[in-house]
C-alpha cells in the first residue's frame, strides 16, 4: 500500500470539486481523486443555468424569497440568506475561471424559470451552462499545481480521534487500493441520481460521498427529500434526456395525451409551478389517459428562438426524430436532484474534524423540502467557497449541533425477510422507483424498507467499482426509505397518500448518525 501526504483532498471533479481545488490550491497543495475521467459527472449535463440576482428587477432578497418558498417551511434561513448575498460574488469567480456566460450587447443574458419570480438564470451556450462551466474549470485545473487521479474511488474515510486523517482508494487501474492521508477531506461527490429507474443522472452519481460519511460517523439530513424532475425524454430505447425548465420558462406548454393543456386543472402559476407538483400533476395526467407520456408543446413559440435558446435540446431531440418546432416532445418525470446529504453547517463543515462536504452531496438546508430550479449550480460555489474560507481559519467557527427539534437516529435493524428478490442495479432501481419514488404510501415505503435491510445483510465485500457502487446505492436507499417512513405527512418533494398534508408538528429535520442511540 502506498502512502500519499497533501494538505487537501477534494473527491469529485463536478463543479464543487474542481471549484474548491482552484481555490485551495492558494493555501496548500491540492489532490483531485474523482472515479472516473475528470468530466464524468453531473456538472457537464446542467443545461438551465445558474441563478444570481443581478437582473434590474432583481434582488438577493427577492431571491431569498423565493428560495424559502419553494422549500416549504425547512429552509434555514441563514444558510439561504449566504447563498443569495455571496451569490455574486462567485459567479464573478467562475468568469475569472473563464465560463463563457451567454450576453446580448455586452450584457449577461437572464431567462426566466419556474418559482422564480424574475428573470434571473444566467446561462452557457444557450441551454449548455454545465459543459461549459465543466470544462472552463478543468482547463484552469490542469493549469494549475494542483494533482487529479482520474478513474479513482474513494472506498473509506479514515478518522482517528475525531478527526479526519485521509481517505482510502481504489485504483481503477490497477485494481489496488491505496492510502491518502489529508489535513482537510472535502466530499464533492454528487448526488444519488442512480437509485432510480428512470433518472437525469450520469453514471457517476451512486452516493458514495453519502455512504462514506455515514460509515464514517458524519450526520446525514433531509434524504427523504429526492426531486424529480417533471419533463425527461420518454422515447423508447433512448436515455432519460433533460428538457430543460427554462423551456416552460420560455413559454412551453404541458398537454396529455390527448392533447389537452392540464396544468391550470393543478395550480394558479400551471406550468410555471415547483418541480413536485408539476411532477405529481404529469404522474395523475398520465394514469387518467392510461399513458406513460405527457407532451411538451413549444410549436406556438417562434422556431429561431427555440433553434437558438435550445440548441442542444432541438439538436438531441430532431436526432432522435422529434422536431420540437413543429412537433410536441414526448416527456415523463424522472429523479434528478438529492436535496439532503451530509448535514454540514454554513462553513461545509461536518461532525467529524476536518471532514468537509459541499455540492449536491452536501446539505446545509438551503433547499428544504424542493429545491428551486438552477440553485444548486449556486450552491456548489457559494459553500465551496466558504469551505476553503474555513480552512483557513484560525479560530473555529460554530460546528453547529442537530437543533433539539429535529430528530437524530440510527438506521433501524429490521428481521431479514425469508425470500426477498435478487438483487441487481436494475432491482433496486425499480424497487425505488416504484415505491419511494414521486407517489409514496406507507405500505410501500415499509415493503421497500425490509427488502433493502435484506439485501444489505446479503452484500458480499466490494472489490471493484460496481461494487463499491451497489454498496453505496443500497445504503443511501435504505437512508431515503427510513426517512420517508419517519416523515408522516406531505411537504414538498416528499408525498404521502396516507399523510396528503403538511403537518406543523413536522417543520424539523431528520438526521441519520451511525451511532445515534434511538
Ligand atoms: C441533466 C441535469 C441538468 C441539470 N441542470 C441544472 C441547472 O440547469 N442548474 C442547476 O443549478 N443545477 C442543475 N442540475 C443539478 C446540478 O447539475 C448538480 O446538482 C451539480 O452539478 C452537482 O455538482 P457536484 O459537483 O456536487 O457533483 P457532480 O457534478 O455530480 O460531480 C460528482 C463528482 O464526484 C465523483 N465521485 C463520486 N463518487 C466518487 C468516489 N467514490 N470517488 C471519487 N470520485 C467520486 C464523480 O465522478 C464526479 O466527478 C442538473 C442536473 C442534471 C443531472
Amino acid at each position: 500500500m502506498k502512502t500519499n501526504s497533501c494538505d487537501y483532498i477534494v473527491v469529485g471533479s463536478g463543479i464543487a470539486g474542481l471549484y474548491i481545488a482552484l481555490l485551495a490550491v492558494k493555501s496548500g497543495s491540492v489532490l483531485v481523486l474523482t472515479k472516473g475521467s475528470i468530466d464524468d459527472c453531473n456538472t457537464r449535463y446542467a443545461q438551465g443555468g445558474i441563478a444570481v440576482a443581478m437582473g434590474r428587477d432583481d434582488s438577493p432578497d427577492l431571491h431569498f424569497k423565493d428560495t424559502v418558498a419553494a422549500g416549504a417551511g425547512l429552509c434555514d434561513a441563514e444558510a439561504v440568506r449566504i447563498l443569495t448575498n455571496e451569490a455574486a460574488d462567485c459567479i464573478a469567480d467562475l468568469i475569472r475561471f473563464g465560463v463563457p456566460f451567454d450576453t446580448l450587447d455586452g450584457e449577461i443574458t437572464l431567462t426566466r424559470e419556474a418559482a422564480h419570480s424574475v428573470p434571473r438564470i444566467m446561462h452557457a451556450g444557450g441551454d449548455a451552462t454545465g459543459e461549459h462551466i465543466e470544462l472552463a474549470l478543468s482547463r484552469q485545473v490542469r493549469s494549475t499545481s494542483i494533482r487529479v487521479l482520474e478513474h479513482c474511488l474513494a472506498s473509506e474515510i479514515l478518522v482517528q480521534d475525531g478527526r479526519v486523517t485521509g481517505v482510502r482508494a481504489l485504483d481503477g487501474h490497477t485494481g489496488s487500493v491505496e492510502e491518502y492521508s489529508c489535513r482537510f477531506l472535502i466530499l464533492a461527490t454528487g448526488g444519488v441520481g442512480k437509485l432510480f429507474r428512470y433518472t437525469t443522472n450520469s453514471d457517476v452519481v451512486t452516493g458514495d460521498g453519502i455512504a462514506l460519511a455515514f460509515e464514517a460517523g458524519a450526520e446525514i439530513t433531509d434524504v427523504e427529500f429526492f426531486q424529480f424532475h417533471p419533463t425527461v425524454l420518454r422515447l423508447p430505447g433512448v436515455a432519460p434526456f433533460l428538457i430543460s425548465e427554462a423551456v416552460r420558462g420560455e413559454g412551453g406548454v404541458l398537454r396529455n395525451a390527448e392533447g389537452r393543456r392540464f396544468m391550470a386543472d393543478y395550480a394558479a402559476e400551471a406550468e410555471l409551478a415547483t418541480r413536485d407538483v408539476v411532477a405529481r400533476s404529469i404522474v395523475y395526467e398520465m394514469k387518467k389517459t392510461g399513458s406513460d407520456r405527457v407532451f411538451l408543446d413549444v410549436t406556438h413559440l417562434s422556431p429561431r428562438l427555440v433553434t437558438t435558446r435550445f440548441p442542444h435540446i432541438y439538436r438531441f431531440c430532431l436526432d432522435h426524430g422529434v422536431d420540437i418546432t413543429r412537433g410536441p416532445i414526448p416527456v415523463a418525470p424522472a429523479a434528478h436532484y438529492l436535496m439532503g446529504g451530509v448535514r454540514v453547517n454554513s462553513w461545509g463543515e461536518t461532525n467529524i474534524t476536518g471532514l468537509f462536504a459541499a455540492g449536491e452531496t452536501a446539505c446545509a438546508e438551503v433547499h428544504g423540502a424542493n429545491r428551486l430550479a438552477s440553485n444548486s449550480l449556486l450552491e456548489s460555489i457559494v459553500f465551496g467557497k466558504r469551505v476553503v474560507q474555513r480552512t483557513e481559519m484560525t479560530v473555529s467557527p460554530d460546528r453547529g449541533q442537530p437543533r433539539a427539534s429535529d430528530c437524530v437516529h440510527s438506521l433501524p435493524e429490521r428481521e431479514p425477510l425469508g425470500s426477498a428478490p435478487a438483487l441487481n442495479l436494475l432491482g433496486l432501481q425499480s424497487l425505488m422507483w416504484d415505491k419511494v419514488g414521486i407517489v409514496r404510501c406507507g405500505e410501500g415505503l415499509e415493503e421497500a424498507a425490509r427488502i433493502l435491510a435484506t439485501w444489505q445483510k446479503t452484500l458480499p465485500e466490494p472489490s471493484d467499482r460496481l461494487s463499491y457502487e451497489l454498496n453505496n446505492l443500497v445504503l443511501c436507499g435504505r437512508l431515503v426509505t427510513e426517512a420517508a417512513l419517519l416523515r408522516k405527512e406531505s411537504r414538498g418533494a416528499h408525498f404521502r397518500t396516507d399523510f396528503p398534508q403538511a403537518s406543523s408538528e413536522w417543520e424539523r429535520h431528520n438526521v441519520f448518525r451511525k451511532d445515534a442511540a434511538d
